[in-house]
Parts: structure tokens; sequence; C-alpha cells
């Protein structure tokens, strides 16, 4: 389903998100003050507009509170992506994502009512060190201090053995919620759906069960 988002801030963070929702089809209003910019995005984007984010009369004649989703990707400037942040929230925008700078950036979004709060280089580092420490660990997604979601890739050990047979969810605790083979993806597996060497498992559990059952089941 097409979804529309508006992006405000087309630098490297703001100007990635803006190419990969415009690249999976959907509607995106691509903003920044600076006219480079905005000419460089004509064609990544359906609409990109030169405004000022802190200019409350410009939100509102763009109609922002129309968007389901708006990312505030203003980088180094902290002022002004928090009081950009601050009219979205007052102008009823549902869901505002913020980049933040640092803890103190991040302290003042939550309390003004930025619905999520990204660090993409605390997060992406995090990843990466994953990746690092062990090859059968393609991707990791932290949800919680306990609780992440990881990629896997199958090894020979489990491969040719149906989901049953394996009892991941009772010997580890942590369960498949899909397997990707190539380009398909068979999401909630069934129980008698074999696993092959190479599919990448994507499961969710607690830390401590995810790294046991890399560690010893696969
Ligand atoms: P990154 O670290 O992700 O590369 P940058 O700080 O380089 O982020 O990019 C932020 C973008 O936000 C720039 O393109 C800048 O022109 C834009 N920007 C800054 N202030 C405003 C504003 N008031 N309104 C709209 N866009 C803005």
């Amino acid at each position: 389903m097409k979804k529309q988002f508006a992006v405000i801030g087309l630098g490297r963070f703001g100007g990635s998100v803006c190419r990969e929702l415009y690249r999976m089809g959907h509607e995106v209003l691509a903003i920044d003050n600076s006219e480079d910019k905005v000419n460089e995005f004509a064609n990544s984007a359906t609409h990109a507009v030169i405004a000022d984010a802190t200019d409350e009369r410009v939100l509102k004649n763009l109609g922002i509170r129309n968007f389901e989703f708006v990312i505030v990707a203003i980088g180094d400037n902290i002022q002004t992506s928090i009081l950009s942040t601050l009219l979205l929230k007052e102008l009823d925008v549902k869901n505002v994502w913020v980049k933040a700078q640092n803890h103190y950036h991040h302290k003042v979004l939550d309390k003004i009512g930025a619905d999520r709060i990204i660090h993409p280089e605390y997060d992406m580092g995090i990843r990466i060190a994953q990746h690092l420490v062990s090859e059968k660990i393609i991707d990791y997604i932290e949800l919680s201090e306990e609780y992440s979601i990881v990629e896997l890739i199958a090894t020979e050990k489990v491969a040719n053995n149906s989901l049953i047979e394996l009892d991941i969810r009772a010997k580890y605790g942590c369960t498949i919620l899909a397997i990707k083979r190539g380009e398909n993806v068979m999401v909630s597996p069934s129980p008698h759906d074999l696993i092959y060497e190479k599919d990448i498992l994507i499961m969710i559990g607690h830390k401590n069960d995810l790294k046991r059952f890399e560690e010893e089941g696969l």
C-alpha cells in the first residue's frame, strides 16, 4: 500500500531515506531550504520543494498535516530540528520521526513529542559490530535492552531439516519469523518447511537465546 511521507532535510541521512522510499513506490515530499539540494532531488521524490521547516505558515501551506509520516533529518542544527519538530507536533502530524544528534537533543525531542528518535550512527555502529564478530550474522536490530531481531545464515549444521526437527523454540527459546531464500521471503514458515544451507533466518528472541542459538545451534 502506498503511503505518504515528507522528508525535511536532504543531507546524507534524509537524502537516503527519501530516495529509498521513492524507489519503493511511495509518495514522498522532499523539503530543504537549499535550492541546490532540492534540484538534486527533483527526480528522487514525488515533489521537491524549497522551504524553511521552521516557518509555521510554510509548513501549513505545504499541507504537512496530511502526511502520514514526517521525517526530520536536519543534521547539525539542533535548534532548527527542535523547532521544526515542535511545529509539526503542534500542527498535529501523527508520526514525526527525528534524527537526533546527541543525548541532549534526544531528551528535548522526547519532551516535545517526537514519535521516534533515530541515532543512525549509533545504530549502524551496533549492527556493523554484530556483523564483524560473526559472519553468520547478516543484520541485527535492537528492539530493547533484552530483545532483538537478527538475520542469520543457515549453515550446513541445520540444512535439510524441518523446523519441527530442529525444534529451535523449545531448545533455544527464539522464534523464526521468516526465511529468505534468494528473492523469496517465507513469512511465518510452517513447522514442516525445510531449511536449506545459505537460507537467511530472520529470528526474534532474547539476546542471550539468540546468541546461544548462533553459537551452538548453527
Ligand atoms: P546529514 O548529517 O544527514 O548529512 P546535514 O546536516 O548535512 O545532514 O543535512 C541537513 C539538511 O537539512 C541540509 O541539506 C540543510 O540544507 C537542511 N536544512 C537545514 N535547515 C533547514 C530548514 N530550516 N528547513 C529545511 N531544511 C533545512
